[in-house]
């Protein structure tokens, strides 16, 4: 405690204080010593009895004096240090030689030298003076031996090879204790190294195998949302053909909805692994609140119809008509929470209400379903969870909606919570900061506008490796379009070679192609075919990963729709883009 407290005042109050060249490192330590020795060596002529010594001990004292000051004026370490030990041998050597020789207390004093080098150079300078002060002691023992000393001693040769054997093994022992210590302490280092490496390892397997299965994910879900394109793409051109053959419609409505139960759950699996990876992110804009949440309740108008409930979207006065967070992922939140509510509701009702919660709105999804077991309750929010077997086996389901639907609440800075009593119903809730917003400037054009424009006569190009999905797009500019024509290409290649001959008003690109890719081709056309102006190209892409997203956004795209697109939205970007010159928004979302 006390060393420590000194430690302290040490080095907030003294080391500041001293020369820069001996404020940083081991150089206090060393600065503390030698003013140490120094003092020593100054005071000792007061107590030394013996001849010459006042005057030597003087020298090295005014000597070492001198070394810190070259020290300060920038001499290396290494260089100090050796100096000092060198000052010492012939110093020490001298004093044994005045003062009996080997029998001299003096020569005591030769121990700590090698000490002094191992610490502060290292352990091979701390040989390299141990070496030198056992050849010194030899030296001394051979003065003795001879009787070649300042002062004759009475001779006794076994008092002199006691002595000498004292000092050559204290020497010794000096230096291996910290040695075998040294010893220790890098062979545990190496093993802590060892065990780092080994953990890096296991690290980076761990990484590749998460991004491996990341891989997996994204590339299951592009070719299951590519196919799922075309389903939903001609189910919805179909819809619109039939609109007068009430029984078509019917069983074109069980597709759609089949279709969108199947996007539900591949969306589900994405966003849970990129949740898991820390990758889902948030896109806020400002928009129409009330709108919003009507659309997410509207969504399930058509299926209430079937049942015996009594369906309610309840909006207070005072809630904001514009806020600004994710819509797209509020949308997911709310789906999510009526799907459920819906989903284990028999009678009765389920109402989504939304009211202002100081600082922000509280909606709520109650519903007079089957409630959620007690002991099943704490965990309902965990991944993979339901509530019993039983409810797997009757009402199907994955165990994500909970997890995910909490995931996103928190990437929107919001919290969620239930209340649910078996039997009777759940009340599940959530809560998100948001604060009434001015209306953005440009509002999204209804779909409406393309009959204003449906007389023109566009050149299209539209590159994809999938027939189906030409065909698809084909279909949804022919029908908006009736003169535009529309020219196919199954790669990027081809693409370039039509772009060589033809002027195209607008382009869409399939980024996932064989042969060419949708980033290179765009790259190509944006670099190579500037005299044809800039036409717009617009990327259609069935992979979500942001990553991706990103760089199919640099290669330079007007706009990306994601895969499978609701045709009304093509049509909008397209009059954006040629009409305004300005995409709707840089990624258009999947439903
Ligand atoms: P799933 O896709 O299997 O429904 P969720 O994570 O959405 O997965 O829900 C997990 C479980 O929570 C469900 O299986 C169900 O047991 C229970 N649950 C969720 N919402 C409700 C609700 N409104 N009423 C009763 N039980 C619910």
């Amino acid at each position: 405690m006390t060393l420590a407290l000194l430690q302290q005042w040490l080095d907030q109050r003294v080391v500041p204080r001293l020369p820069r060249a001996f404020r940083q490192g081991k150089m206090p330590y060393l600065f503390f010593f030698e003013a140490l020795l120094t003092l020593v060596l100054l005071s000792f002529p007061l107590i030394n009895p013996y001849h010459q010594a006042p005057m030597t001990s003087l020298a090295y004292g005014v000597a070492m004096m001198l070394q810190m000051v070259l020290i300060s004026r920038g001499m290396p370490l290494r260089q100090a240090i050796h100096l000092i030990c060198l000052l010492g041998v012939i110093y020490l050597i001298h004093a044994a030689w005045t003062s009996g020789g080997l029998l001299s207390p003096r020569l005591s004093w030769m121990l700590i030298l090698p000490v002094i080098p191992f610490y502060i150079i290292g352990p091979r300078a701390g040989y390299v003076w141990l070496g030198v002060v056992f050849t010194a002691q030899v030296g001394v023992a051979v003065l003795t031996a001879q009787g070649w000393l300042l002062q004759a001693l009475p001779s006794d040769h076994a008092q002199s090879k006691y002595a000498f054997a004292t000092f050559a093994i204290v020497t010794v022992m000096l230096v291996l204790v910290p040695l075998v210590y040294d010893r220790q302490h890098r062979a545990a280092l190496r093993e802590s190294r060892l065990r780092q490496q080994e953990l890096e390892k296991k690290q980076a397997e761990l990484e590749q195998a998460l991004d491996m299965r990341e891989h997996f994910i994204a590339s299951v879900s592009h070719e299951l949302r590519t196919p799922m394109n075309a389903i939903l793409g001609f189910n919805s051109l179909l819809m619109k053909r039939v609109h007068n053959k009430p029984r078509a419609q019917e069983i074109l409505a069980h597709t759609s909805q089949s279709a969108d139960h199947l996007m539900t759950v591949i969306n589900d699996v994405l966003d849970y692994s990129q949740f898991l990876s820390g990758r889902l992110a948030a896109h806020a804009e400002t928009f129409a609140l009330r709108e919003t949440v009507r659309h997410a309740f509207d969504l399930f108008v058509p299926r209430v119809k079937s049942m015996e409930l009594a369906y309610r979207c309840e909006i207070e006065d005072d809630v904001p008509e514009w806020v600004s967070t994710d819509r797209h992922r509020l949308m997911q939140i709310l789906v999510n929470l009526l799907g459920n509510a819906l989903k284990f509701t028999h009678q009765g009702q389920v109402v989504l209400r939304v009211k202002w919660d100081h600082p922000g709105v509280l909606f709520s999804v109650q519903d007079t379903g089957i409630g959620i077991g007690f002991e099943d309750q704490p965990q309902i929010f965990n991944r993979f969870i339901q509530a019993q077997g039983e409810i797997q086996k009757r009402y199907g389901g994955n165990g994500l909606g909970l997890a995910i639907t909490q995931g996103l609440v928190e990437l929107l800075e919001g919290e969620i919570g239930f209340d649910s009593t078996p039997g009777q119903g759940s009340c599940f809730w959530f809560s998100l900061p948001l604060s009434a917003q001015s209306p953005p400037q440009a509002v999204k054009p209804q779909a409406a506008t393309v009959l204003q424009t449906a007389s023109q006569a566009w050149q299209f190009l539209v590159v994809d490796d999938h027939g189906l999905n030409r065909l698809l797009v084909k279909q949804v500019l022919k029908n908006a379009w009736p003169n535009s024509t529309v020219v196919e290409a199954e790669n990027g290649a081809q693409a370039l070679e039509l772009w060589r001959h033809q002027r195209f008003d607008l382009v869409f690109m399939d980024m996932l192609m064989p042969v060419m890719d949708g980033v290179q081709t765009t790259q190509a056309i944006r670099q190579s075919f500037t005299s044809h102006g800039l036409a717009p190209v617009i990327g259609l892409t069935a992979n979500v990963n942001p990553q991706d997203l990103q760089r199919f956004k640099d290669a330079g795209l007007s706009a990306l729709l994601l895969k499978p697109f609701e045709p009304v939205k093509l049509c909008d970007e397209v009059e954006a883009l040629l009409l305004r010159g300005a995409p709707i928004a840089s990624v258009s979302p999947a439903p």
